[in-house]
């Protein structure tokens, strides 16, 4: 392995499209204050994070944006509100876009270049409408044909310039990888997934993805970095509660090995920033 980009959405765990937010949010349960295990952990292993954060939740954690900074992780923008962007036209998009950008700059201190789009539903239109905004890289693409939510965002004219990622005029997009088995893509780098295959099952997945690929991306959301109680509505069913709450006590320590185990198979663990400085991409 070569690279690996260890992602994180900044975001409450309100912002879960199956929860039904005015309500989870009403609790006044917050998870992102509890990221700090987190950072910790990452520099007990020396790793340093891409972070995309939700411009509304911007300013009441900016002392967390800028202790995110202060270690030397990078600090990108994950929209206005996480609601799907299949839902916003074009100038919605550019409107919460720009208000976003302010609100994670304002409260972070650094400038932002770096964009995800929730829920990976980011497409072409409003890849253009980032560039135009000045952003300079994005990390919204994933190849998962199963899942009903996800879009393969297009990316014809771009030059695909290492594994996972692809160029056009200065601005990069990281894919977010799966890991093909037969007909089927297995979601080994992120979300329920992540947390839901034990460690040795995640090793087996690993070594079989390593064959195939030099690089890797990893994302997570602060929900899975604690594992405080989270208050699920009791009307939620049984399938949303698994998905959310599976794999979550012991997921922390998971993710240390599984950055353990690729750091010794000779895996850097970079900002997005740090990998386009140093390749001048
Ligand atoms: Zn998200």
């Amino acid at each position: 392995m070569n690279r690996a980009w260890l992602t994180v959405d900044l975001e409450e765990w309100y912002h879960l499209d199956y929860l039904e937010r005015a309500a989870c949010e009403a609790t006044g349960v917050r998870v992102v204050p509890q990221i700090f295990d987190f950072l910790d952990m990452l520099d007990d292993v020396g790793a340093k994070a891409t972070f995309f954060c939700v411009g509304e939740i911007a300013r009441e954690n900016a002392d967390i944006l800028r202790e995110i900074a202060r270690r030397g992780h990078a600090i990108g923008c994950h929209g206005w509100d996480h609601v799907r962007l299949n839902k916003k036209d074009l100038v919605q998009f550019r409107e919460e876009t720009l208000r976003a950008r302010e609100a994670v700059e304002a409260a972070s201190g650094v400038r932002v270049i770096g964009y995800r789009g929730s829920c990976f539903t980011l497409e072409r239109d409003k890849l253009e409408v980032l560039r135009e905004l000045g952003f300079e890289y994005d990390s919204s693409k994933i190849r998962f044909a199963q899942h009903p939510l996800y879009r393969n965002l297009d990316l014809t004219g771009y030059d695909l310039v290492d594994d996972l990622v692809y160029r056009q005029d200065g601005f990069t997009e990281y894919e977010i990888p799966t890991l093909d088995i037969g007909k089927w893509s297995v979601p080994i780098s992120g979300g329920g997934y992540l947390r839901l295959f034990p460690f040795w099952a995640l090793r087996i997945l690993l070594s079989l993805y390593a064959k195939k690929h030099q690089n890797f991306t990893i994302y997570v959301h602060p929900f899975e970095l604690t594992p405080m109680k989270l208050p699920l509505p009791k009307t939620l069913d049984w399938k949303a509660r698994f998905r959310c709450l599976v794999g979550r006590r012991r997921n922390l320590a998971k993710l240390k090995k599984v950055i353990r185990w690729l750091t010794k198979r000779g895996a850097r663990f970079i900002t997005m920033e740090q990998d386009r400085k140093e390749r001048g991409l």
